[in-house]
């Protein structure tokens, strides 16, 4: 048995576990990355659109803190978040992109002086106070109150990843590339590394470790069209459920974004309409504003996918042989905007689609984009399962998004998670000894020799291709924007029948080396026990939420619905995960579930909230007339951070003498 010894194991090299690296190598300990594939070419680097964080530097930003980025966010989550993560981050995003510039992350600046914008269809021109010259600009973007996207044009997640790796390079932080972790070794309490197989050699080898972080970002491939990176395949999320113990939370919560390209699924970034882009039907009308007037294209994504979807279902879809969709179109920009801000998106068009988006409308449609769920952490990044198990970025429910994330919310997290769980993973390698069991080990390693035996040398004759080909068909059709129990049902029963035939894959390509038929099957099977815990767990939740919206339960139910989902896998020979709810404690909320302000208003309130409510207002009229606002919001809510993270963020507005909030001569032409 070939043995690595490490303090910090992480397992995915993109900006999320890349973070965690640099954050315990930082403290001393012995840090070892394993990936897929090279770190750079990691799913975070398609990030587009850019990276929320309340600088309030530009005038469409101006008077933003945490306190806005926090309320945006949990009405973003459908008040499905996890309120004090999501005031951890609120309060860490602005340092996490100053410590990314510091690390070379050239971002896009703003200019003093009149910039023209577009803004809901008009051409807006605004003025750059004298002071913000040269500071992080942002953009419109994620239905937020203030402009607080942070961008380097549209190729900011590209920027980001090549900082952070180039940091993790220069301290020396080895990543073990075309590795794959395929199941972790336990003993049912605390977590001692993985069992990964290397996908050139085919060997397996065990790595022991302190701690072991998951940071293998979404699970998007499970379905049909995704804007996801082929690796996006949820191995990280198996790789929890597969102990039967760690619990994954909220697996239904799969964000639709609202315009990939048809058919491709490549996205067209959020910052196309936060630019000013429209969309458009068959007959060329401006659709959103009938549904959203106030927010139109800017609601946040899982109401504007809906509405999307609708607008098709009454016949306004053009056709196309891939089925109907609606347009983007960006054309009002200009070629100027499109060149310098969006040149990422004019490629995809001219390289994806034959078309210049300068001049033509570029077809879109929903297409499944984003994992809300994941593995269930506690706020410091732990698993309250097993001990020693971190998880961080896409791959974790830390849950901060609830059942929608915002739009730059996510590279956000990526970062910002990874500086603060990085901290408690290094605690926990500090505080605790390397535990080596041999035999445990070596039974881990066994069973995926046998796993991997019996497909090569066993006689099973079902294709691994085939059998994900159904599944991410079934997840596209019955588990998609819009669900109901029926369809579900039918979802669940042909998923298991797909897991019972997977028990009876068969290679044609024999080889144990650089094997792709191995590779697939190996991943099918856990694949599809990911799969049905996002189909059970949406079956089994009668309401609709955020981006898990059910046609025969409309309804935000708080009543009895203010829970997070939890799935386990018990028992191997199963079928299908178990499900346990986590309910989420209204008189603990700064923020009591209400009306998001965009998409419907019709939910069932939970018996807590007015009590809650009142309660609030009772702790603001004891601080008196003008608390200030961090006073305020500890009376409400303390939440914890560590040391170095607590101290307030300085913005421009606390130096300006006057905060143009109304920028002067902000007039549309
Ligand atoms: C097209 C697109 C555009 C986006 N744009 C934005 C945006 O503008 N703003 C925003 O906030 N968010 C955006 N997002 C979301 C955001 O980019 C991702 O959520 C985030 O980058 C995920 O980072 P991560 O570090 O968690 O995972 P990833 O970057 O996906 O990295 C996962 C890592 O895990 C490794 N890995 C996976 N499985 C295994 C295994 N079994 N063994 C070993 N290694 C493994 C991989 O090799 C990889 O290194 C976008 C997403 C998409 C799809």
């Amino acid at each position: 048995m070939k043995l690595i010894y490490t303090d910090s194991l992480i397992i995915g090299a993109g900006l999320a576990g890349l973070r965690v690296a640099i954050a315990t190598k930082e403290r001393g300990l012995d840090t070892l990355v394993l990936s897929l594939i090279p770190a750079k070419r990691s799913h975070s680097a398609a990030a587009q659109g850019g990276m929320q964080a309340s600088l309030g530097n530009t005038v469409k930003g101006m008077g933003d803190n945490e306190d806005i980025h926090f309320q945006d966010t949990v009405k973003g989550s459908d008040w499905g978040c996890d309120q004090d993560v999501a005031r951890m981050f609120a309060h860490c995003a602005p340092k996490a992109i100053r410590e990314l510039t510091n690390w070379g992350v050239p971002w896009s600046r703003i200019s003093a002086g009149p910039r023209d914008v577009i803004m809901n269809a008009k051409k807006v021109t605004l003025h750059e106070a004298e002071e913000a010259h040269g500071l992080i600009n942002a953009r419109d973007f994620g239905g937020t109150k203030k402009w607080r996207t942070c961008y380097t044009a549209d190729g900011t997640g590209h920027s980001l990843l090549y900082a952070v790796d180039n940091q993790a390079i220069s301290m020396g932080i080895p990543v073990h590339e075309r590795i794959e972790a395929l199941s972790l070794i336990h003993d049912g309490k605390r977590c001692h590394g993985v069992i990964a197989r290397c996908l050139v050699t085919g060997e397996l080898r065990a790595y022991v470790a302190k701690s072991t972080t998951i940071a293998t970002g979404g699970y998007g491939k499970i379905y049909e069209i995704s804007t996801n990176a082929t690796i996006c395949e949820g191995i990280g999320q198996a790789l929890a459920l597969e102990t039967g113990v760690a619990t994954l939370g909220n697996m239904e919560a799969v964000q639709f974004h609202p315009t990939a390209i048809v058919p491709a699924g490549i996205l067209t970034t959020e910052g196309c309409r936060g630019d000013g882009g429209i969309l458009r039907d068959k007959d060329g009308h401006r659709f959103m504003p009938d549904y959203e007037p106030e927010k139109k294209e800017l609601a946040s994504r899982d109401v504007v996918s809906r509405r999307m979807t609708e607008h098709i279902r009454k016949g306004k879809g053009d056709d196309s042989p891939y089925g109907p969709h609606l347009w983007l179109d960006i054309t009002i920009l200009g070629r100027e905007h499109i060149e310098t801000n969006l040149r990422e998106v004019k490629e995809i068009c001219e390289y994806f689609l034959g078309i210049d988006p300068c001049k033509e409308w570029i077809p879109v449609r929903p297409t499944q984009h984003y994992s809300m769920g994941g593995v269930r952490t506690n706020a410091t990044g732990e698993s309250p399962q097993l001990k020693g198990l971190f998880s961080v970025g896409e791959a974790a429910c830390w849950d901060m998004h609830g059942f929608n994330r915002l739009g730059g919310n996510s590279v956000a997290e990526t970062v910002v998670g990874g500086m603060i769980i990085g901290k408690y993973v290094a605690d926990f390698c500090e505080q605790n000894a390397l535990e080596i069991d041999t035999a445990l080990t070596q039974k881990f390693l066994d069973k995926l020799q046998n796993e991997i035996d019996n497909l090569v040398d066993g006689k099973g004759t079902e294709n691994p291709f085939e059998i994900k080909k159904e599944m991410q068909r079934i997840m596209m059709n019955y588990v998609g924007i819009f669900r109901n129990g029926p369809e579900l049902d039918k979802a669940i029963a042909e998923l298991k029948a797909l897991l019972l035939r997977a028990k009876n894959l068969g290679l044609k390509c024999k080889k144990r080396h650089s094997n792709p038929e191995l590779v697939e099957a190996l991943r099918v099977t856990r694949m599809l026990k990911v799969a049905l815990t996002v189909a059970c767990g949406a079956a089994a939740r009668t309401e609709s939420r955020g981006a898990h919206s059910r046609e025969d339960y409309p309804q935000r139910n708080d009543k009895d619905w203010l829970n997070r989902t939890l799935a386990t896998w018990p028992n191997d020979e199963s079928l299908e995960p178990v499900l346990h709810y986590e309910k989420l404690d209204v008189m603990k909320m700064e923020l009591p579930p209400g009306y998001r302000g965009y998409g419907n208003d019709n939910n069932i309130a939970h018996p807590d909230t007015e009590k809650r409510t009142q309660e609030i207002n009772k702790i603001t009229a004891e601080l008196g007339d003008a608390p200030d606002r961090h006073t305020l919001q500890q009376a409400l809510m303390p939440y914890t951070l560590p040391s170095h993270l607590q101290p307030a963020n300085e913005r421009l507005s606390d130096t300006l003498a006057v905060i143009p909030s109304q920028p002067v001569g902000n007039k549309s032409l």
